[in-house]
């Protein structure tokens, strides 16, 4: 069974596994991005990641190319909107007694995961690790971030994972335990 927020919002509870692409689609309309589209070249003034045919990629030796291109269109990234926003795409909370037991394991693994997922998605990133009492909660720009990190952490450690989509909104809710 899924679990149940507080939260009255309509949700969309899902069990690890279970089929949802098509809703993924509609998600996938992001509200940080501008609906006139993103010069070609453009670069995010903030972490330096770069806009490139209609992907962003995460390229140091390129980003001193095209800092010195005046052509080149100084942004900000949806992904830094977001952090400025302070507003979550994914929230991924970790709780349980082997949790408390395993805890810098698993950060590491989610740190080491999200560099990874970083590489080939540079908008995915973590906003915020939290602790309070025993359970670690983490802010991502994007829900797919969380998603993959819960389930990351699922493959590794076991446990119980949930995911909580909201419905009509890009966010999820992912709670694992053990
Ligand atoms: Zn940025």
């Amino acid at each position: 069974m899924a679990k149940r927020t507080q939260d009255d919002r309509p949700r969309l509870s899902k069990i690890m596994g279970r089929d949802e692409k098509g809703q993924r689609t509609a998600r996938s309309t992001d509200v940080y991005l501008p609906k006139e589209g993103l010069k070609e070249v453009s670069f995010c003034k903030k972490c330096g990641i770069i806009y490139r045919n209609k992907r962003w990629i995460l390229d140091a030796a390129e980003l001193e190319t095209v800092r010195s291109d005046p052509q080149a269109v100084k942004v900000v990234c949806p992904s830094c909107l977001r952090m400025n926003d302070n507003n979550p795409g994914g929230m991924i909370t970790l709780s349980g007694e082997y949790l408390v037991q395993h805890e810098s394991e698993i950060l590491d693994l989610i740190k080491h995961k999200e560099a990874y997922y970083r590489n080939k998605n540079p908008l995915g990133r973590i906003m915020e690790i939290s602790q309070e009492g025993n359970v670690l909660t983490i802010s991502t720009t994007e829900d797919k971030l969380a998603e993959k990190l819960g389930r990351d952490v699922y493959k590794a450690h076991k446990g119980d994972l949930h995911y909580q989509w909201s419905q009509g909104e890009k966010f999820v809710r992912v709670n694992w335990a053990r």
